[in-house]
């Protein structure tokens, strides 16, 4: 391995896309990313794989252009730019998940709003904005964050966020750890299957501002217990 990147960095790097594909937030496509840890103008990610295949010789380090740098000459993601350009925008980000985690969808194209629905996805805040592409490019694109002058309008509807939708295509989730941001990523899923059926229900009641910050606040400390269980779920997975 060439990557001047700690050990551990890389590893929970590959351990965050088996746990991703085994929660049911990938599938045959997603892409999580890790800030370098001692270059600070690179991100770590995989090459174009399935993400639950991949393994620690499959990471190849990108810039904040979306350039990779591989001694292999090896690509990544058509969407790498997602990830640059959210790096890039955010000095606070340290991982950057984007999936096609199917519940989220219909948020994204029904005007729905995606908010907390439980104290688990208390990170949502108040706001998940939706990018809408077609503000971009128009109504003719192929829907793929594919340059990074896309991926800095996604990161300008991002902002603060920890969460935004892409309408019609997925979402994009950050976090200041790998852990952290797998945590949200698989929350964001189970807050918006709760959300649809609670909306079925009736008129749900959403956590307050402060509710959502304080309980946020409180789970942030509590994220290695369920990563031990998701690492520990993989063992019994045949890949
Ligand atoms: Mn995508």
């Amino acid at each position: 391995m060439s990557l001047n990147a700690s050990a551990q960095l890389i590893s929970d790097l590959v351990s965050a896309n088996h746990i991703l594909a085994n929660e049911g937030v990938f599938d045959g496509f997603g892409h999580v990313s890790v800030r370098h840890d001692k270059n600070p103008d690179r991100f770590l990610i995989a090459r174009s794989m399935a993400p639950s295949m991949i393994t620690e010789e499959d990471i190849v380090e990108c810039d904040f252009e979306g350039q990779v740098h591989d001694a292999q000459g090896r690509k990544s993601y058509l969407e790498r730019f997602i990830h640059s350009a959210i790096f890039k925008a955010r000095p606070d980000v340290m991982s950057v998940i984007h999936s096609h985690s199917p519940a989220i969808i219909p948020f994204g194209v029904t005007g729905a709003r995606l908010r907390p629905i439980c104290h688990m996805s208390g990170f949502l805040g108040s706001t998940t904005p939706v990018f809408e592409i077609r503000d971009a490019v128009g109504e003719s694109s192929d829907m793929l964050i594919r340059n990074q002058s896309l991926g800095e309008s996604l990161a300008k509807t991002l902002g603060g966020n920890a969460v935004a939708l892409l309408r019609g295509h997925g979402n994009v989730v950050v976090g200041d750890s790998v852990k952290q941001a797998v945590f949200r990523a698989i929350y964001t899923e189970g807050n918006a299957r709760l959300q649809a059926q609670s909306m079925l229900m009736g008129e749900p009641v959403y956590l307050s501002e402060d509710e959502a910050r304080n309980s946020a606040e409180t789970n942030a400390g509590q994220i290695d217990r369920p990563w031990e269980l998701w690492k520990r779920k993989l063992a019994h997975v045949p890949r």
